[in-house]
C-alpha cells in the first residue's frame, strides 16, 4: 500500500527497473534511474542542511530532471514548490518571499529568472542553490551548493523517510484576487488518494503511454506524473513548441503512440480549430481527459466524431481540492451543440454540495454555490489563516455537513439524474440592465453558432445605469464574413436581446494564463482600456 507519493517510483523500480518511466525528446529515464538519481539527490539535499518540512523551489522545466528533483525533495522529507518559470520576476519574488525556501533547484531554463529574483532578495533571505544541470551551475557559480554531477559521489541508498501521509508534499501557488499568489498546501495523501482512484478508473497500466502536458506549477500535472509512475507506465513530456504548432502536436501524439491524453481544453480547441486530426487518427489512444475549464460542446463533438474509438471524460476541480473532485465520462456524442456537458459525479472519497448563502442544501435543479469536501481537501493556504478561514469553512453541526468544506466560488446545480452541472464562476454572474445573467450561458450560445474558432465572454463594469457591460472576445472562424454584427444577428436566434454582447474585440488567439486557461482578467482589462468596436 502506497503511503507517500515517492513510494510509487520506489515500487516500480523494484518490479520493472529497466522499463522507461519518462520520455522527453531523445531523453529517456528508466524506473531504476529515477529511483537511483532521486535517492542520491535526497542524500545531497540532506547533506546541504535541509530538514523535514523545508521548502525547496523548483525553477525548472517539466523535464526528466525535474521529476528526479521532485522525488529527491520528497525523499528528503522536504516540500517542493514548482515555480512558473514564464512568470515575471516580481511575481516569482513574492512567492519566494512567502515560502522562504531553504534551497532552490534550477535547470538552464530557470536560471535567468532565479538570477533576477535573487537580486531583489535581501541577504538574509537568500536560499542555497542547487543545479540539476552543469550549464546552469556554471551560470550561478560559487552560490551553488550542489550540482547534479555530484550525484555519483553520494550514496544511492534512500534516506529513511520521517514524513507521514498527512505531511505536506508540495505547495502550489495559484493566482490570488489581490495579486498576491496563494500557496495551496497539499499533503501526500491528498495526492495519492486521487491518483489511486484515477489510475483504477481510467485503467492506466504498465503498457500505457501517458501525455505530460500541464506545466509543473499547475496541479493537473500531478496526475499525469504520478498517475503514470504509479502504474509503471511511460510518461511522454509534450514539447513546449507543440502547444503553438498544431501539426507538431498531432505528429507528437501519433509518433509517441499515446494511449491517454490529459490537458486543459485549449490544446484540444487548438487542434480542432486547425482541423489537423484525421478521422480515426491516433489509433493507440484510448482515453482523452480534460479539466480546468469548460470544453465547448462543438469542440467535443468534433473530437468525438473524429475519434470514435476514444473515451472522453470531463474532470472538474480546483487546486484546493487536489486535481479533480468530480468526473463525467461522456456516454455518446452530444447531438445538440448547445447541450452542456455535466461535471458529473464526485470522485471516490469526495463530496459535492450545492448550497444557498445560509449553507443549506438547495433543491435538486436549483442553482447555488458549489462546495467540496473529502480526501482531496488541501491542508490550508500557506501561512494565510485569514484567506484559509474565508474558504475552508467549518459549518455548524446542525447543518449536517462535513466538518470542513471548501467554497469553490463556482455556481452549479445538481440535475434530477444526480449529476452536477457547472454554471460558471459566481463572479461570472452579472447584472446587466437589471437582468441576472450567467456569462457562461452566453459563451455556450456563441460557441454554438459555428462562426467562431474561440470565444470568451466577460463582464466589465460601466459605472453607469447599465450595470455591467457584456463583452465578447472572439477568434473568427467558419464560412463567410464574421463581424460583431453578423455574430450578433446569429446569436440573437439563441439568446434574448439583453444577453447579447455590447462590446467586441477580435483576436488571432485569445490570451491564455500560464496554465493554458483563457485569461479572463486580461480580457477584462483590455475591454476596460481599449476603444471597442
Ligand atoms: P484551478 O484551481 O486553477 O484548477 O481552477 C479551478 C477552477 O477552474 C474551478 O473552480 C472552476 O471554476 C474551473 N474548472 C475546473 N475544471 C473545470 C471543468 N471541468 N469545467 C468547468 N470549469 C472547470
Amino acid at each position: 500500500m502506497t503511503q507517500l507519493i515517492n513510494h510509487y517510483a520506489t515500487h516500480q523500480a523494484s518490479v520493472r527497473p529497466d522499463d522507461i518511466a519518462i520520455v522527453s525528446g531523445n531523453q529517456k529515464l528508466t524506473y531504476a534511474e529515477l529511483e537511483d538519481q532521486s535517492n542520491r539527490l535526497a542524500n545531497l539535499i540532506i547533506r546541504a542542511g535541509c530538514e523535514q518540512g523545508d521548502r525547496i523551489c523548483l525553477f525548472m522545466d517539466k523535464m526528466p530532471a525535474a521529476i528526479v528533483a521532485m522525488h529527491g525533495i520528497m525523499k528528503a522529507d522536504c516540500v517542493y514548490v514548482p515555480i512558473d518559470i514564464t512568470s515575471p520576476p516580481p511575481r516569482v519574488q513574492r512567492i519566494v518571499e512567502s515560502c522562504r525556501p531553504r534551497l532552490v533547484l534550477i535547470d538552464q531554463a530557470g536560471s535567468k529568472l532565479l538570477h533576477a529574483v535573487l537580486q531583489q532578495l535581501p541577504e538574509t533571505q537568500q536560499p542555497m542553490i542547487g543545479s540539476m544541470e552543469l550549464a546552469s551551475a556554471n551560470e550561478v557559480g560559487s552560490q551553488c551548493v550542489l550540482v547534479a554531477n555530484d550525484l555519483q559521489d553520494v550514496s544511492a541508498t534512500a534516506p529513511v523517510c520521517k514524513n507521514s501521509p498527512s505531511d505536506p508534499a508540495h505547495i502550489l501557488f495559484t493566482s490570488g484576487s489581490t495579486g498576491i499568489p496563494k500557496g495551496v498546501v497539499l499533503s501526500h495523501q491528498n495526492v495519492t488518494h486521487f491518483v489511486d482512484w484515477g489510475r483504477e478508473y481510467f485503467g492506466i497500466g504498465s503498457d500505457d503511454k501517458v501525455s505530460g502536458h500541464p506545466p509543473l506549477h499547475f496541479d493537473l500535472s500531478t496526475f499525469d506524473i504520478y498517475g503514470s509512475i504509479s502504474a509503471g507506465a511511460e510518461l511522454h513530456m509534450v514539447p513546449a513548441m507543440a502547444n503553438l504548432l498544431p501539426n507538431l502536436l498531432v505528429k507528437f501524439i501519433r509518433e509517441s503512440e499515446l494511449t491517454q491524453w490529459f490537458s486543459v481544453p485549449s490544446a484540444l480547441t487548438m487542434l480542432a480549430r486547425s482541423d489537423s486530426v484525421a478521422a480515426n487518427d491516433f489509433p493507440s489512444l484510448r482515453r482523452l481527459l480534460w479539466c480546468g475549464e469548460v470544453l465547448p460542446t462543438p469542440t467535443l463533438i468534433h473530437w468525438m466524431n473524429r475519434l470514435p474509438h476514444v473515451q472522453f471524460t470531463n474532470l472538474y476541480g480546483p487546486t484546493e481540492t487536489t486535481i479533480a473532485s468530480s468526473y463525467y465520462t461522456v456516454p455518446a456524442c452530444p447531438e445538440d451543440v448547445q447541450q452542456q456537458i455535466p461535471i458529473g459525479q464526485p470522485c471516490e472519497g469526495e463530496q459535492l454540495f450545492v448550497l444557498d448563502d445560509q449553507l443549506r442544501v438547495v433543491e435538486q435543479g436549483e442553482q447555488g454555490d458549489l462546495y467540496i469536501s473529502g480526501e482531496g481537501l488541501s491542508l490550508e493556504y500557506w501561512e494565510d489563516p485569514v484567506k484559509s478561514k474565508a474558504v475552508f469553512l467549518k459549518p455548524s453541526e446542525k447543518l449536517a455537513l462535513p466538518q470542513k468544506i471548501y467554497k469553490t466560488g463556482d455556481l452549479a446545480y445538481q440535475g434530477k439524474d444526480g449529476l452536477f452541472n457547472f454554471l460558471g464562476r459566481n463572479d461570472s454572474q452579472i447584472k446587466s440592465r437589471g437582468y441576472r445573467i450567467e456569462l457562461g450561458e452566453i459563451e455556450t450560445a456563441m460557441n454554438a453558432i459555428g462562426m467562431l474558432k474561440d470565444c470568451a465572454v466577460v463582464g466589465v463594469s460601466t459605472g453607469g445605469f447599465e450595470g455591467t457591460a457584456i463583452c465578447c472576445a472572439f477568434v473568427p472562424g467558419g464560412q463567410g464574413e464574421v463581424t460583431p454584427q453578423t455574430i450578433r444577428s446569429n446569436a440573437a436566434k439563441l439568446l434574448p436581446s439583453y444577453m447579447l454582447p455590447a462590446r467586441w474585440l477580435t483576436f488571432d488567439n485569445l490570451p491564455k494564463t500560464g496554465n493554458g486557461k483563457t485569461d479572463r482578467k486580461k480580457l477584462r482589462e483590455l475591454f476596460d482600456s481599449e476603444v471597442t468596436i
